[in-house]
This record gives C-alpha cells, structure tokens and sequence, in this order.
C-alpha cells in the first residue's frame, strides 16, 4: 500500500479521534498492563534497548537468495501461503526501487541500484502510526522498540492497516490454516479476523537466536541494537550509505537499507 504525506497526516488526525474512543474500548475489554515480559524475556535471551535491522541488498544475488529468506520467514511463523492475492498475508516480501522508496527518488542515482530487489517488512517505527491508531491497544511499542500484535485482543477493525504508511501488515480474510504447509509446532497459528505482520521474530531473540530470516540471508541482514555504538549495525551505519523508507512522514522506521559502499557513511 502506497501513501503520501497528505493522507498520512489525514490518518494521524483521525487516531487523535481514536484517541478520546479507546479508553472507552479499554474499559468494555478490561484493562490489561501488556508488559515485555509477558511476551518471554528470559534469561540468555538477545537484547536491545532499541532492536534494528540494516539490509544490504547488493548481497542477495538473486531470487533463489529472496526465496530462501521469505520461506525461512513463512516456516518459522505459520504464515500461509494463499493463492488468492486478495487474500495475501506477508511478513517479510519484495518490492522495486521505485516503490520501496516512493518519493524519495534520485533521479541521478545509479543504475544498477534502482534495478535492485527490495525486501519489505515492518519497520519498528519510533513512531508507529498503527500502535496510535488502534482502539484496543491490540498493537504495542515493547520497551525495546519491537512493535508486536496481541491477536486476542485484536478486533479485525484494520484501522492499523489504513494508518500504516509501509503496507507492512496483512488481515487473515480466511482462515489460514488450510494454506500452512508443513506447520511449526512451535509457534502459534493466527485466526480469522485478525491483523498479523512480522515480529522482528521475538520468540527467537529471545532464545538467544538471529531473525529467521537474517540467519537465512548469509549476512546480507543484520539486526542489533541501534543504540550499541559498537555492536554490528552501527558499524554498518557508520561506513555505509543508507535509505529508510518514507523518512518525512515522522514514524522513524527502524530498518535501514545499504545502497552502495561508501567511505564516510551518510543516512537518511
Ligand atoms: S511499519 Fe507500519 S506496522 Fe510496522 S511499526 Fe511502522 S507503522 Fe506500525
Ligand atoms: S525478523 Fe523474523 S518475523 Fe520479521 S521478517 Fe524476519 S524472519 Fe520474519
């Protein structure tokens, strides 16, 4: 889903109206304190005052590479695969240049990087326009920046979806668990109705484990702690060029992208 800047503040206006309605939601669901630790911070677990992930896609060489990483996501999380594009949910997906960094396009930029494949998936924001706009506080900032769904009380009213300026999540419009091949015994499937998008894969960090899908992308995707100056990703973001997506609508995407190798660094 594309948005510009107009329709985004549009958005924002509204969840200032969803702001006064929530409380009221609250009190008709009960209020409950969804704290970090109820979603499994144990010891030996990764952590992060602030979880982020640096993509370099000149290491993905091609669509077998984008594949392993997708599938390695979609296997981890249960996440079907349904024919019916209407009806399709994504985690992590791919986009061109043109879309990805939708109106930030340089025209002189080289070639060779607006010919490049994009991956796509939520972004972490600081300022998450979905957290602000639900009325039940089903989608939450954690402590450490990680924006997370609590399917349970997620009420299918995708107002989060409308105020997401990334497209970065999928509403279950069937039940998904006819379309999971081979599930994972281990992580939960999602039901109808329901809002779902990509974790930063919660439940791994805190097994002490990389993303899925950075553990699929033979270092071409890092994650790590933006505020560590000297863990992996700042390094990255220190000696490399990057992009992050839509940086003018104020939400400050946590994923950044390399688009070339540069010696002083310089990001957006
Ligand atoms: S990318 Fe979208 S879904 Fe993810 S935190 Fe930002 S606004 Fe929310
Ligand atoms: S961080 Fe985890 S949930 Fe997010 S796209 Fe990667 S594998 Fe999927």
């Amino acid at each position: 889903m594309s948005m510009d800047r107009r329709e985004f503040m549009k958005i924002a206006a509204l969840s200032a109206v969803f702001g006064v309605g929530g409380p009221l939601l609250m009190g008709k669901l009960g209020a409950r304190n969804l704290e970090a630790s109820e979603f499994g911070l144990t010891p030996g677990g990764k952590r992060a005052k602030r979880w982020a992930m640096v993509i370099d896609v000149s290491k993905i060489k091609g669509p077998a590479d984008y594949a392993r990483i997708t599938r390695a996501c979609r296997k981890a999380h249960n996440v079907p695969v349904i024919p019916d594009p209407k009806h399709e949910v994504m985690w992590i997906w791919t986009d061109d240049y043109e879309h990805v960094f939708e109106g930030t396009d340089n025209p002189y930029m080289e070639a060779n990087v607006k010919d490049q494949t994009f991956l796509l998936m939520c972004n972490h924001c600081d300022h998450p326009a979905c957290v602000r706009v639900c009325p039940t506080k089903a989608t939450f900032k954690r402590p450490d920046g990680i924006v997370m769904q609590d399917y349970h009380r997620c009420i299918g009213c995708r107002f989060c979806m409308a105020a997401c300026p990334y497209g970065s999540r999928s509403f279950n419009w069937v039940d998904p668990r006819p379309y999971i091949k081979d599930p994972n015994p281990t992580y939960p499937t999602r039901m109808i109705g329901v809002v779902e998008k990509c974790t930063f894969c919660v439940e791994r960090l805190d097994q002490g484990l990389d993303p899925a899908c950075v553990l699929a992308s033979n270092g071409a995707m890092v994650s790590g702690d933006l505020m560590d100056p000297n863990g992996p990703v700042r390094k990255l973001l220190a000696s490399n060029f990057t992009l992050r997506r839509k940086p003018d609508l104020g939400t400050s995407p946590n994923v950044y992208y390399v688009i070339a190798v540069i010696g002083g660094g310089k990001n957006a």
